[in-house]
């Protein structure tokens, strides 16, 4: 028994260390969102809403400046209040606003919302853990090995969702008769409106692929689907 105590002990700490990150997550965001009442998106998201068959769509503005999108495991659809600038000011389209919401919904649907969770500090009390275990057979060298398969194991969650999540908004998108056009322009605006996020949004909000990657894969599923927008 007393040869598995630390191997036991990295564990309680990472599901600590967890659970503590995805309450402040909630916290977070309970304490610093309001719900979206803007006539121009609330169209946008009845759309989507009778496409899904729901009565609503439940979206909130986050009360942060870097642009981004984010679901929570309960549902909530989250657009920072920089996002919603961005919209206000002209630069982003009630369409694009669209897809982003779809691509948060599609995280909801797919059960991403709980697994994203694991964020920066998430990701810290995993590689905590690691580093425990992994320094007692290999010192030294057990360190750097638990920062690589933490950095590996998250970007490649993140990864695979996004591509998920961009296709489940693309059919959603289509169905709402909004169409994919809007999806890949956003792609096209994207690199330049997130410009100012670096070193003050959490990781799990920054996990995102290539964009020209994202828009290619949409092509694929276009070609696929028949369609053309
Ligand atoms: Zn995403």
């Amino acid at each position: 028994m007393l040869r598995f105590t630390p191997i036991l002990l990295a564990i309680a700490y990472a599901i600590v260390m967890y659970r503590i990150s995805v309450w402040r997550t909630h916290r977070e965001l309970d304490a610093k969102s309001t719900e979206l009442a803007d006539p121009a998106l609330k169209r946008m998201t009845d759309r989507l809403a009778a496409a899904l068959e729901i009565d609503r769509v439940p979206v909130y503005i986050y009360e942060i400046d870097p642009v981004n999108g984010l679901a929570a495991a309960d549902g909530r659809i989250f657009i920072t209040r920089g996002f919603y600038r961005k919209f206000l000011n002209g630069e982003v389209s009630a369409e694009e606003m669209a897809s982003v919401i779809a691509h948060e919904l599609g995280h909801v649907a797919l059960g991403h919302a709980r697994r994203r969770m694991i964020d920066f500090s998430g990701q810290n009390a995993l590689r905590a853990a690691l580093m425990m275990l992994l320094n007692r057979f290999i010192p030294f060298i057990g360190a750097w090995i638990a920062n690589m398969l933490t950095h590996l194991l998250a970007s490649r969650l993140s990864r695979g969702d996004e591509y998920e999540a961009d296709e489940y908004a693309a059919a959603l998108l289509t169905k709402a008769g909004i169409g994919i056009g809007p999806q890949k322009s956003l792609f096209h605006k994207l690199e330049n409106l997130t410009q100012q996020r670096a070193g003050v949004v959490p990781a799990w909000l920054m996990s995102h692929p290539k964009t020209d990657e994202r828009i290619a894969a949409l092509e694929a599923l276009e070609q696929r689907w028949g369609t053309d927008g």
